[in-house]
């Protein structure tokens, strides 16, 4: 099917603003009160759509799906079809959706539940996670903040996409609260280390890429066959400790700072979806090894923003940045983590790591934004935010706008409780 024939419109009404156009069609896991079952689903407009039902009523027939694809925890098995597969069943589900299909739309009542009825679950068996650090202005920040102000950057920076291997079990849904860590920490001044809550609480705006079909051990995906791979995409908050972090981080990286709670949003919007989102990357200088060179655009153009909501409700948005500017893009990151013969698996998560704009407006985490405390973000009620309290709730969105067309990625919320 070419561009041509693909529906502009859903019969299902999509409010103005929606992030959820028939052009999106994220895929996520739901359950519903009368039907707790877990099963997959897509959304238009406010409609969330319940994938396992159309299948059963024999709407997917022509694909030769295995049978049950849909009614399962996770996408990981539908995910695990491969590209070809899965975009075949999204240019199907378009047709589907679009306008015209009156006998779909008179058995609507099957299988459209309205969004705020449902339960969104986490749609991912999530194998591994690999958090990268690819933004050059979060890493200066970084580097200016804990190192040397003149060199921020350190030598390797420019010539790998440094990353490290995160924890995937404790990564939570949106809505899921974030309990407060306590840790090892080296107060200022003091010689020896105390053990509490962590005081310098922190978000990280990130993207999140899903993979879909993986690689075997001891083979490499080249950048050229990276999008293969890559399923879709997500926002993701990696929740940090900065003083946890500072004092335990040396020789080996993030470790108790970091793996406490990571959350994602709930939808994962498939990389098609984003085609006409594509931009040039930043010029690489100095150039990079040849398994490291790409062509394409490969950055996406994808405004994202972080709000803090108080218990008291008062609430703020502290910053507005954008995924276009990772100076390491996805297929880069993901070449450079098979370069080596590791075999990345369905389910796998890749995050960006915290995405900062050129300006203080968009730095992605509290340490930047408020330079490490020096300069407090101030709330409508009054108070002042260095970090994070208890009770705020840290709420993450993101979409993509060109003319009419938006896809967005709805939102990732998490609320802190206080320590045990
Ligand atoms: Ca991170």
């Amino acid at each position: 099917m070419n561009g041509l024939d693909r529906p502009k419109k859903s019969w299902i009404e999509v409010p103005a603003d929606s992030d959820f156009p028939i052009q999106n069609l994220p895929y996520g896991i739901f359950r519903t009160v009368s039907n707790p079952n877990p099963r997959a689903c897509t959304i238009v407009g406010d409609q969330v759509v319940d994938l396992a039902v159309l299948d059963e009523l024999s709407y997917f027939d022509q694909l030769d799906l295995p049978p049950g694809i849909f009614r399962q925890r996770y996408l990981n098995d539908f995910m695990a079809l491969g590209k070809s597969k899965t975009a075949a069943f999204r240019n199907l589900l378009m047709q589907l959706l679009g306008e015209g299909q009156d006998e779909l739309r008179a058995q609507a009542w099957h299988f459209l539940h309205p969004a705020d009825k449902v339960e969104l679950l986490l749609p991912v068996e999530v194998g591994d996670y690999t958090d990268f650090y690819s933004s050059m202005e979060h890493a200066t920040n970084v580097g200016k903040m804990f190192r040397d102000p003149e060199n921020a950057l350190l030598p390797n920076w420019k010539h790998i996409p440094v990353g490290y291997h995160g924890r995937a079990s404790s990564i939570v849904v949106s809505g899921t609260p974030v309990r407060r860590p306590k840790g090892q920490m080296l107060p200022p001044n003091a010689e020896q280390p105390v053990f509490g809550p962590s005081r310098l609480l922190d978000f990280e705006l990130e993207m999140g890429f899903v993979i879909g079909q993986g690689n075997e051990l001891g083979t490499s995906i080249a950048t050229d066959r990276a999008e293969d791979h890559i399923f879709g995409l997500m926002l993701f908050n990696d929740w940090s400790a900065r003083d946890i972090q500072k004092w335990e981080y040396v020789p080996l990286g993030p470790f108790l700072g970091k793996n406490f709670a990571s959350s994602v949003s709930p939808w994962i919007v498939p990389l098609e979806a984003l085609e006409p989102f594509r931009v040039q990357g930043p010029v690489q200088e100095p150039e990079v090894l040849p398994y490291l060179k790409y062509e394409g655009k490969r950055n996406f153009d994808i405004q994202l923003e972080v709000e803090i909501v108080a218990e008291s409700g008062a609430s703020a948005v502290v910053s507005r940045s954008n995924f276009k500017y990772m100076y390491w893009n996805m297929c880069q990151q993901l070449a450079h983590h098979t370069v080596n013969g590791c075999n990345m698996r369905t389910g796998d998560i890749c995050a960006s790591g915290t995405i900062s704009g050129p300006e203080r407006g968009s730095y992605g985490s509290m340490l930047e934004i408020t330079w490490r405390g020096t300069q407090p973000v101030q709330m409508p009620d009054g108070t002042e935010r260095k970090f994070l309290q208890d009770g705020d709730t840290v709420i993450m969105r993101g979409y993509a706008q060109k003319g009419d067309l938006r896809i967005g990625f709805g939102e990732v919320s998490g609320k802190i409780l206080p320590a045990l």
